[in-house]
């Protein structure tokens, strides 16, 4: 009870400081008291680090080269403010391990799928955040074809070292504060699910995500019902329900099972 209520205070200021600072919206600090309340409180501080690093890394590229991204493509120029969807999408399923850790207080599949998890959400996302800064644009993950920066899908150099890294950080903190287990193997397979992951998002993203376009901007997009200039949206392809929360859910999902499996 005490480790839940110091998980709380600790998640409220966090929360409070992320909001203030714009990198959370209101309803996205909503979302990381309840995210932070559940792995501070449930998991305990190992689990602390691991959601801190993802929090702070990601949150940090977001305003890194801002100036730089909103001259490359349109989907970053509303300043990177999370909502709650996005907060849920990147640490639902991590907060849902956190609480069966509470159950299997001995197993060490809940961290590993913890940790797998973090990883596939942390690559994808410095992967958006770097990805777009690739001298030549990307290309479709199943076609090859060349696409506009910050499509759905598209993959490059850049991109894809990134993911490599944000899964990397998360794999070997996760190796370095294990609850249990040896180093290696844990950071191995925290790595492995994190890169499966991220690399399931692109496929979605390419496939059957939902896809908008903006008839003033001619551009595609996955805002809906509006675009970031006001004007409706049209969709061009993908399943309608399969938005980008969904899509990021499912890279978390994806890095969680492998992680619990191995
Ligand atoms: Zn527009």
């Amino acid at each position: 009870m005490l480790q839940l209520i110091l998980g709380f205070l600790f998640a409220a200021i966090i929360a409070v400081a992320a909001w203030r600072a714009r990198s959370l919206s209101r309803s996205g600090a909503w979302g990381a008291l309840l995210v932070g309340t559940l792995i501070f409180g449930l998991g305990g501080w190992q689990w602390a680090v691991l959601l801190l690093a993802f929090f702070v890394s990601s949150s940090a590229l977001t305003r890194l080269f801002a100036k730089r991204k909103a001259a490359l493509a349109e989907k970053f120029d509303k300043g990177g403010q999370r909502d709650i969807g996005q907060v849920l999408a990147n640490g639902g399923i991590a907060s849902v391990f956190a609480g069966l850790n509470f159950f299997f207080p001995h197993a060490s599949w809940t961290w590993t799928a913890f940790a797998a998890s973090l990883a596939a959400v942390n690559a994808d996302t410095w992967a958006t955040e770097l990805g777009v800064l690739n001298p030549s644009m990307p290309r479709l993950i199943t076609t090859g074809k060349p696409v506009e920066r910050g499509t759905s899908g598209g993959i490059s150099l850049y991109g894809t070292l990134a993911a490599l890294g944000g899964a990397a950080l998360i794999a070997v903190l996760a190796g370095l504060v294990r609850p249990a287990g040896n180093f290696w193997t844990v950071t191995g397979i925290a790595s492995l699910g994190g890169l499966l992951g991220s690399l399931f998002d692109s496929l979605l993203g390419a496939t059957v995500q939902a896809i908008y376009r903006c008839p003033q901007c001619d551009k595609e997009t996955e805002k809906h019902p509006l675009h970031t200039c006001g004007t409706p949206t049209v969709q061009v392809r993908g399943w309608k329900w399969l938005n980008n929360d969904l899509v990021n859910l499912g890279c978390a999902l994806v890095g969680a099972l492998i992680g619990a499996f191995f």
